[in-house]
């Protein structure tokens, strides 16, 4: 499929293909079985310039956009989808940052995280606030000098590893999520310490863990825009980075579709390849049909964002339920065409399909976001009636 992308989106996603495939594939499963973060590749992709493709130039970045931010995800997560995430979340954690912060915040933080110097991180969900992500408890109490943060946050990806958190808290309880503001904060500020590590199904490279904060002084000049616009900026940076989680959905399935071709090429059962059964090519061809509807899908609501478009939630919502529904069966569906040895460890396809689990769960689950997009279509009906 002809997607028409530009002489330098071809660049960065043959690049970013190189460094999966000669940096990342060789290590990908031993990463996976100990749990361990890739620093080894994250300065791979800091070397290789990843980190400044979604850094606006003035900040030393390349200045692309979802787009760009897309396709480097896509072509990481087709090899781990661990390690595209590890990435990937510096981009969610910079994100609100870029949009509204300051001169001087933007110039403070972003050299270092295009560099690949900084990795950041986006902390929302608490242990009672995950879908329901206006329920946060975590306060910012105005004192001299700046907030006081108290309160934990649970999953949050990059947790441990990186430098620059943004993290979301209520300035003014009463309020409920419209009293809720966002703060940069860095490791090492006093009362923020790192809590449970996470032990997860899949994604096992990247780091989850909890955030814990006690009597922890934020400056004043850490408040991104004004108290009270957490939770709007939250939507919005959520709505802009849903087509990266979509574009590693998109990935993990790839990689499945290629592993699963493969395999039924060069495994022989009653004499012959398995490829070479009708029954085994209907299931290839609807996999790849489904993995090039999903990319289809991504590549246009990350072109939307991109466009300036003022309201891209539904379009970014639709792709990310469909890729991420498209990973899960399509990872799933290689696992059964490679049948015994698809689900052993010392093929891919099973951690693909583990891996594939979580796109269905994070930045808003499908059933939340199909909530959301009915909602939209609802809105629709009335002003047609
Ligand atoms: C590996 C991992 C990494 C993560 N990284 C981050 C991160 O970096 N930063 C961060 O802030 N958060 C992060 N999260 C949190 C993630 O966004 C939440 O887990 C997710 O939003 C779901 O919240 P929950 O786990 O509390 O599930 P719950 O909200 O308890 O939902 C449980 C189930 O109920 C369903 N459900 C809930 N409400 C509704 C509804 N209204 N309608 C229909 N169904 C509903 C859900 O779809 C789900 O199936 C991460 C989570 C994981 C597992």
């Amino acid at each position: 499929m002809e997607y028409f992308i530009t002489e330098q989106q071809k660049t960065i996603k043959s690049l970013a293909r190189r460094i999966a495939e000669e940096r990342i594939l060789p290590v990908r499963a031993e990463l996976d079985e100990k749990e361990e973060f890739p620093w080894t590749i994250m300065k791979d992709l800091a070397d290789a310039d990843m980190f400044r493709v979604f850094v606006p130039e003035q900040y030393e970045g390349l200045g692309g956009g979802c787009f760009e931010l897309c396709l480097v995800a896509e072509e990481l997560s087709r090899v781990c989808s661990g390690i595209a995430v590890s990435y990937a979340a510096t981009a969610l954690g910079s994100f609100t940052l870029m949009d509204y912060g300051s001169e001087a915040q933007k110039r403070k933080f972003l050299p270092a995280i295009a560099a690949g110097a900084k990795l950041a991180a986006f902390a929302l969900t608490e242990p009672t606030a995950g879908s329901d992500a206006g329920a946060i408890k975590t306060t910012a109490e105005k004192v001299e000098g700046g907030y006081l943060l108290n309160g934990t946050k649970q999953f949050i990806t990059n947790g441990g590893e990186a430098e620059i958190y943004t993290v979301i808290a209520l300035t003014d309880k009463s309020k409920g999520a419209r009293g809720a503001s966002s703060f940069l904060v860095e490791k090492g500020t006093p009362g923020f310490s790192f809590g449970k590590k996470e032990k997860k199904m899949g994604i096992r490279s990247s780091a989850t863990r909890e955030l814990v904060f006690r009597n922890c002084l934020i400056p004043e000049e850490n408040i991104i825009s004004k108290p009270g616009m957490g939770f709007i900026m939250t939507m919005k940076l959520l709505d802009r980075s849903r087509p990266g989680v979509a574009a590693q959905a998109v990935g993990v399935a790839q990689g499945a579709l290629e592993a699963a071709v493969e395999y039924t090429r060069q495994r022989i059962q009653f004499g012959h390849p398995l490829i070479s059964l009708p029954v085994v090519q209907d299931i290839l061809a609807d996999m790849a049909i489904h993995v090039e509807a999903a990319r289809a899908l991504v590549y246009a609501a990350a072109r939307t964002v991109d466009s300036g478009a003022k309201d891209f939630t539904e379009s970014s919502a639709m792709a990310k339920v469909f890729a991420s529904d498209v990973a899960m069966k399509v990872t799933t569906d290689a696992v059964q065409v490679c049948g015994g040895a698809g689900y052993m460890r010392d093929y891919p396809v099973e951690k693909m399909m583990r891996d594939a689990k979580i796109t269905q769960i994070y930045e808003g689950s499908n059933q939340v976001l199909r909530n959301a997009i009915s909602i939209e279509l609802r809105k629709r009906k009335a002003k047609t009636a």
